[in-house]
Parts: C-alpha cells; structure tokens; sequence
C-alpha cells in the first residue's frame, strides 16, 4: 500500500487512485496505454497543453545553467526576464514583481503587503473585507479571506476575523456594492477578490461592471484592491486577464497556475510602486520580511519565460476563443434540460448544476460522478453538484465532445440515491 496522503482525498472510501505514466496535449496515458482527457488542465493550471515542447525546452535548458539560487540579494536571468515582461504585459501601474511559488503563497505576499504599507506608512488598518464564497487558498492567511465551511471548519479557531460581502448574485449586484461601500468606510486595509468568476466556490460568474464598481469604490475610499487572478489569469476568462474585461487595474494581483503554463510550481504578486514605496528605506524594519526557500527558481522562472515566448508567439488568443465557442455550442445543447440548472459559461469556462435534493459540498453526487467520468476516460471534479469544464486550450474538438457526451451520460445516474 502506498504511504501517501494525498491532497482533498478521503482515503477511507477506497476510491482508485490511477497512477498516470505521461501527458501529452490535454491527455494523460498510464503504463498500460489507457489515457484519459484532462477536462480540468490538471487543476486549472495547464494552459496550452501538457508537455509544451516549447516549455520542456526551455526546462531543459535551464537545468544545464542554474538550478536553484538563494533570492534574497542575489538574482538571475530567467526572473529578471520574466518580471521585466510581466511588467509590459501588465497595465503601467503595476510596477513591482514578488515571487514566491504557490498561489496560496502569492495571496499571503498580497495580504501581507497590504498591511505591510499600512504599518510602514503609519496608518491604522488591518482588516480585509472579501466576497462571500471566496477561494484564496489552502495556507491559514488564504483560508481566512475564503468561505468558511466543511472544509476548513477544524481550523477555524486559527482563522482571523473579515468583513464580508455579499457575492453580487444576478439582482442583488446593487446589495453588494452597497455593503462593499458601507465596509469600505470603515477603513479597512484591503479588499480581496476573485475577478469575474468565484471558482473553487462552485464557478459563480459575476459581470465585469460590477468588478469595475467594486475597484471604483476601494479608489475612493483608499482601500487597496487585491485581485486574485490565481485561477482566472492567462486565459481562462477568454481575456489574459479577467481584470482586462471590466478595464480594472488593481493595486496588488496575485498570479500562479498558468504562470508557467502549468508546467512548474511559481507565483508573483504584482504591485502599485506606493505600495512598494512604503518598505522602501534606509530603515531596515521596513523591510519586507518574507521569503520561501525556492522564491523565483530559476528552473521555474525558465518555464514562465517560455509561457510568455508562447502567448506572443502562438495564435493563443484565436485558441482561447475557438475554445470558448466550442464550450457555448456544447453548453447550448444541454440549456433547457430538466435534469440540469444554472448553465453557465465564461471564456473557456463553462458550467451546470446537476439538480440535486441534497447538494452542497459533501453531496454523495459528486464522487459517483468522479468515478463515473474516470470510467468513461474523461478526468473532471465535480464541485458538490457543480460539474465544470476547463480544458487545456489544445483540446481538439473530437475530445471536448467525448467531455460532453460523458457529461450528458451521467445525466442518467440517479442524482440523490
Ligand atoms: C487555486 C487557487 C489558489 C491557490 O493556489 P495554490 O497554488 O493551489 O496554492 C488561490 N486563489 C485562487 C482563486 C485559486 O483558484
């Protein structure tokens, strides 16, 4: 028996754990020859497809120069490149790259940069507003600005105290912005949010003149606004940016997943120069105290370099929304089915709830859905009663349509047995 814990995983219900060999494109093959289609970008991190050969390239040539490289006072050519571009790609403002490598730690930089220029600048804030059904990460910090529930309730004597607002639901987007105008007087330090789509909170799509009314009203107020483009970054939402569509330049964006093309763990956080400005000093306690011991691996920087080399060199955008097309066509075909509610779609994001008399997270739904799906050659996971799809964008069409026929087969299973 193998002595791994894994990640999310309920050990106890003996669920088969398949032990995959190789990937390539949007499959995975194990040692026997079966594959599967990676409907889900292995956890939303791979964009272009596994095994890039532009990214394995590059990966490759890194590991003959430098492999690792103590970051704090030193540096090196792959993250110099890459913040150096990530700095054009970005809207001006954004003038300051921190790496770290994880997007649960790219969120602690954010919250801690927040406060570190409140502190530092002498000013009294500290609490962080955040939207209802948020995801921000698994690490305390990141646990504390999401939604509380089943899985983070044994730790929540450790999570800190925010202030919530409400998710802006179709009809209640003024609700929202009302309540994110009311905490905002209050002078909280920052407001931190998922833009345009909540995804571990069950893919929950809100338009972008609301993220833009959002920002606008944390400008007025002073308030540092946090966008958490983790999940949304490099594509997803059919924009590189989610921010992009609502014309929304944040003070702090916190990036990871497709960062490397989902080839290599890495993450930035993004900054204004005011917020850099404040550790800025002579004064040694102004210094921002945080670091990871493989902070900016230039293995890792190598890779993300390559990602960039690819968005600038590849018809990436004409993928993404031939992609995003072939989501709505397939999407459309199961719009007004009795078995299913909510269909929904954001770029290369589409999403349906299966009509369920016991949902939520811990609805037995989702794991005979999980199983049913692996038999069928299609690797998805479902959120409760939520099924989604979110592919690489090199999924070819013949692949997205096994993906939906798996979908409209398990239509068939009994949904609250
Ligand atoms: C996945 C995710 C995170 C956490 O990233 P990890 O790399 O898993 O730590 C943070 N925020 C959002 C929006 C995410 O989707």
């Amino acid at each position: 028996m193998s002595p791994i814990w894994h990640p999310f995983t309920q050990h106890g219900l003996g669920e088969p754990i398949p032990l995959i060999d190789r990937a390539e494109g949007a499959r995975l093959y194990d040692a026997q020859g079966n594959s599967w289609i990676d409907a889900i970008s292995s956890w939303w991190v791979t964009t272009h497809g596994h095994a890039h050969p532009r990214i394995m390239a590059a990966i490759r040539e890194q590991t003959e120069k430098l492999d690792q490289l103590i970051f704090a006072g030193w540096t090196h050519e792959p993250a110099e490149a890459l913040a150096a571009e990530l700095v054009r790609i970005t809207p001006d403002p954004l003038t300051r790259v921190f790496f770290s490598d994880s997007g649960s730690t790219s969120v602690e930089v954010a919250l801690k940069m927040a406060l570190g220029y409140w502190f530092n600048i002498g000013e009294a804030r500290s609490r962080i507003l955040v939207m209802e059904h948020s995801y921000h990460g698994d690490t305390i910090g990141a646990m504390s600005v999401g939604e509380r529930g089943v899985y983070n309730r044994a730790w929540q004597p450790l999570l800190f105290d925010v202030g919530t607002i409400p998710f802006p639901a179709e009809g209640r987007e003024q609700v929202a912005l009302d309540a994110l105008e009311a905490a905002c007087a209050e002078k909280p330090a920052a407001f931190i949010v998922e833009p345009l789509i909540l995804g571990a909170g069950g893919m929950l799509i809100y338009p972008a003149w609301v993220l833009a009314e959002m920002r606008a009203i944390c400008a007025r107020h002073g308030v540092l606004f946090i966008a958490d483009e983790v999940m949304t970054g490099w594509g997803r939402t059919g924009t590189r940016f989610a921010c992009d569509q609502a014309g929304v330049i944040p003070d702090i964006v916190c990036l990871s997943k497709g960062l490397t093309g989902g080839a290599m763990p890495l993450a930035v956080t993004l900054c204004i120069e005011p917020v850099f400005e404040a550790h800025y000093s002579t004064d040694r306690a102004k210094t921002f105290y945080h670091s990871s011991s493989y902070t900016a691996n230039p293995i890792a920087c190598a890779a993300a370099v390559a990602n960039l080399v690819i968005w600038r060199d590849e018809p990436v955008q004409a993928r993404i929304d031939a992609l995003a097309e072939a989501q709505a066509a397939h999407l459309s075909l199961l719009t007004g089915d009795a078995r299913i509610a909510n269909p929904r779609r954001l770029g290369t994001i589409a999403a349906l709830d299966v009509r369920v008399r016991d949902g939520g997270y811990l609805s037995t739904l989702a794991p005979r859905l999980i199983a049913f799906y692996r038999e069928q050659g299609v690797l998805l996971r479902p959120l409760g009663n939520s099924i989604y799809v979110m592919p690489p964008y090199c999924i070819a069409p013949d692949e997205l349509a096994q993906v939906w026929n798996a979908i409209a087969a398990s239509l068939d299973l009994d949904p609250s047995p």
